[in-house]
């Protein structure tokens, strides 16, 4: 049992000055038990130290930005070198072009990009594309994917397979929620019911291509062939939220991914992108078709700017943490430490009477503790939020940080490797024993 006197003193003063004590709900314990959650003060590669000094093996990754592992040189390089030559112009620069070439080489269906502050914006702004460019209002997104945290997307499913939403947080007028229609992932014949109820209204489809956000879960096989057919029958355009899994999985977008057969027929109009493109600095992007691009400002009716949009260091980081996920062998070692590691962890659970399904996807997997299998977000949200929290807090104990919610995955980095492995199963191990007990 690890001691957290700091952590929970901290905690203590953070409420006092920061609402809840915690700057994202995300990184509150209050899914897995509530409490002080770890306050941490230096990450160096899988690793990082909190304010007691105790060492925890990292596979929250940031919530998926840290692909590289904590303060990898060549992204800390970049960022030394953004700071000595100003952070800041406001003015175009030539770091700009190159990370937007670098994105548009990876990722083809973007012919035009532009850079934004975060996932959220990214999504925010191909929503206000795609309503600009087809004159339509109503959205369709898949319940349980995320997608930030815009007034337009958090919005949850109404009561049938495919109803006009309700706001999924205070603060949000019914008029917004009742522009999106949310359907079940993974199930065409709701999106087929909820287009032809709404299909001359709806501007785009929104998906999450490989969903990260309530574990990992691949489409069904012609799932994302189906969905883009039908949105282009019903002339709406397909926007792929791909800020997670952007350079998650191989480098490229779930777009590219070897996994999907017919790169053509599930290529988006509109791509958004965060995370791992800023090298674990604050970021996001969009791009799409060039017609589709140029109702943006200064080319278009449709507004979006941003004081701190491209800023040189993001940039450069991002650059950097490219630079180094090109690197030969990379994506084959993380997928190679996942696979042994989720292995592992089902073989224990196994071992020990304790229902576990792992959805594994190259380096990135979630647990949910449950005996079916997880397609969707209904079976995701039948498994066991208890059983996760009482793993969770064990394997924190242990040294191994998991995010903390049952919705969240788990990232393999560049800097993990076998002994972590090793390390990893021996705590889960001890974890599934106590569970069982
Ligand atoms: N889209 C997806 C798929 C995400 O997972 C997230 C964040 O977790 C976002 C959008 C929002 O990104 P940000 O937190 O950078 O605003």
């Amino acid at each position: 049992m690890k001691q957290r006197l700091r952590s929970e003193r901290l905690y203590e003063e953070a409420q006092q000055h920061i609402v809840g004590g915690v700057n994202s709900p995300s990184r509150s314990f209050k899914a897995v038990g509530g409490g002080a959650p770890v306050f941490m003060e230096r990450g160096e590669g899988a690793y990082f130290w909190d304010v007691d000094g105790n060492r925890y093996l990292d596979y929250l990754a940031a919530f998926g930005p840290i692909i590289t592992g904590h303060a990898h040189p060549k992204v800390t390089e970049a960022i030394v070198k953004a700071a000595h030559n100003g952070t800041l112009y406001g003015t175009a620069t030539e770091h700009e072009i190159r990370l937007a070439e670098t994105l548009k080489a990876a990722i083809p269906s973007m012919d035009k990009v532009r850079f934004v502050n975060s996932g959220t914006e990214a999504v925010m702004t191909t929503i206000r594309v795609a309503r600009a460019y087809t004159g339509r209002n109503k959205i369709i997104k898949f319940a349980g994917c995320y997608h930030g945290h815009a007034d337009l997307v958090l919005v949850a499913a109404g009561s049938g397979p495919s109803t006009l939403g309700i706001p999924d947080s205070a603060g949000i007028p019914p008029s917004i929620a009742s522009e999106i229609i949310t359907v079940p992932f993974n199930e065409l014949d709701s999106l087929r019911i909820a287009l032809e109820h709404w299909g001359d209204q709806v501007a785009a489809v929104m998906v999450e291509p490989i969903v990260g956000n309530f574990g990992m879960v691949m489409p069904k096989p012609g799932f994302l062939e189906g969905l883009c057919a039908m949105a282009r029958d019903a002339g709406a355009l397909v926007i792929y939220d791909e800020v997670i899994s952007a350079f998650r999985f191989h480098y490229g977008s779930a777009q590219t991914f070897s996994a999907f057969p017919d790169q053509e027929a599930i290529r988006p109009d509109l791509t958004a992108l965060g995370k791992i493109i800023g090298g674990g600095l604050p970021i996001g992007a969009y791009g799409g078709r060039a017609d589709l691009m140029a109702m943006i400002a200064p080319l278009g009716p449709a507004y979006q700017a941003g004081t701190m949009a491209g800023n040189p260091a993001s940039v450069l980081a991002g650059l950097a943490c490219l630079e180094v996920l090109r690197e030969p062998g990379v994506y084959p070692r993380m997928e190679a430490l996942a696979a042994r590691l989720c292995a592992g962890l089902q073989a224990s659970a196994n071992k020990h009477g304790v229902p576990l399904t792992v959805n594994r996807i190259a380096g990135a997997f979630s647990t949910h503790f449950c005996g079916h299998p997880v397609t969707n977000y209904e079976e995701a949200q039948g498994s066991d939020g208890e059983q996760f929290a009482r793993f969770f807090r064990l394997m924190l104990d242990r040294g191994i940080y998991l995010a903390p919610s049952k919705y969240e995955a788990w990232f393999l980095t560049t800097s993990h490797t076998e002994a972590d492995i090793d390390a990893t199963l021996a705590a889960a191990e001890e974890s599934f024993r106590e569970m069982s007990a």
